[in-house]
């Protein structure tokens, strides 16, 4: 079925997205959170159609691919590019080392509440996990008070590119190249180590932004006379921190303690494809 069929009630999936963006974006201020990726540029391209005054923006987390920033800038010159954070990626590392996946502070550095807006459109959709669609709804609330719509709720991927290319609009090429979720480099959370093993090899200034990174954090840890983690044994301590964190995405185990430690409980692909949006899974459970 076409995202533009009619359903029983006469109105097609398209009809019930713009009717719902029109309801919740008339005559107040919309923010529309843009991550370059497919489901943004569709809910954007919806608030366009549905004629509703919005302003979109992208929350810049610094582990973006070169390419998706290069899209953006291309595709959508007008969105504005959020940097909700004060030092640089190399002082944050310094500081907070490496993010894993129990300590995600890359994105928590961006999801300061964005003032000045009454409304916030994104792209998350149900199909995405069972965990999203039960946690997530059309309509809500996140904890800080932001009130956000979820038009695409309960569309398809099918039903996204299909709305996609009938409009005839762009998209990132990496898509092209056979991802299926456009995402943060190397992110911790997502992906598996096949991935993040071919991504530290595609983007290796990444990598050595991270080493540099990695190398202060051991530094001002030794400085300060805290205990630094088993890394600090091997000859090339910074490097074995990047090492183990691209394997695994956390750095406090060797990739073979770690192997062993999970081998009940396999490092299963995670989620998270808020990157760029300035939300969060959690945000969801209000
Ligand atoms: S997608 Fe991954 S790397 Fe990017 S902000 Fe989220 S947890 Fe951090």
């Amino acid at each position: 079925m076409s995202v533009f069929d009619k359903l029983l009630d006469g109105r097609s999936l398209y009809d019930i997205a713009i009717e719902t963006i029109r309801f919740f974006g008339e005559d107040v201020r919309n923010l529309v959170a843009f991550s370059g990726g497919k489901d943004s540029q569709c809910v954007y391209q919806l608030c366009k159609e549905a004629g509703i005054e919005c302003e979109a923006q992208y929350s810049v987390t610094r582990f973006e691919p070169p390419e998706l920033m290069a899209f953006i800038r291309e595709a959508y010159p007008e969105v504005k590019m959020r940097r909700a954070y004060r030092r640089t990626l190399v002082e944050d590392i310094e500081v907070m080392g490496l993010p894993t996946r129990w300590r995600r502070w890359c994105c928590d550095a961006k999801h300061a509440r964005t003032e000045g807006f009454d409304m916030v459109f994104i792209g998350v959709r149900g199909e995405e996990s069972p965990r999203r669609r039960e946690t997530w709804r059309t309509f809500g609330r996140k904890q800080d008070g932001t009130v956000y719509c979820c038009p695409i709720f309960d569309w398809t991927t099918a039903d996204v590119w299909e709305f996609l290319n009938a409009r005839g609009i762009p998209h990132c090429r990496l898509y092209d190249e056979g991802y299926t979720r456009i995402g943060c480099v190397m992110c911790p959370l997502a992906g598996t180590r096949k991935t993040r093993i071919a991504e530290a090899k595609r983007y290796p200034r990444h990598v050595a932004m991270f080493r540099q990174g990695a190398q202060r954090h051991i530094e001002r840890a030794r400085a300060a006379g805290k205990l630094c983690g088993s890394f600090c044994d091997s000859a090339d301590p910074a490097g074995e921190m990047v090492g183990r964190w691209i394997a695994t995405g956390q750095v406090m185990q060797s990739v073979e303690e770690y192997d062993a430690a999970f081998r009940r409980k396999p490092d299963a692909p995670g989620q998270c494809v808020f990157e760029g949006s300035g939300f969060s899974e959690r945000d969801g459970e209000s």
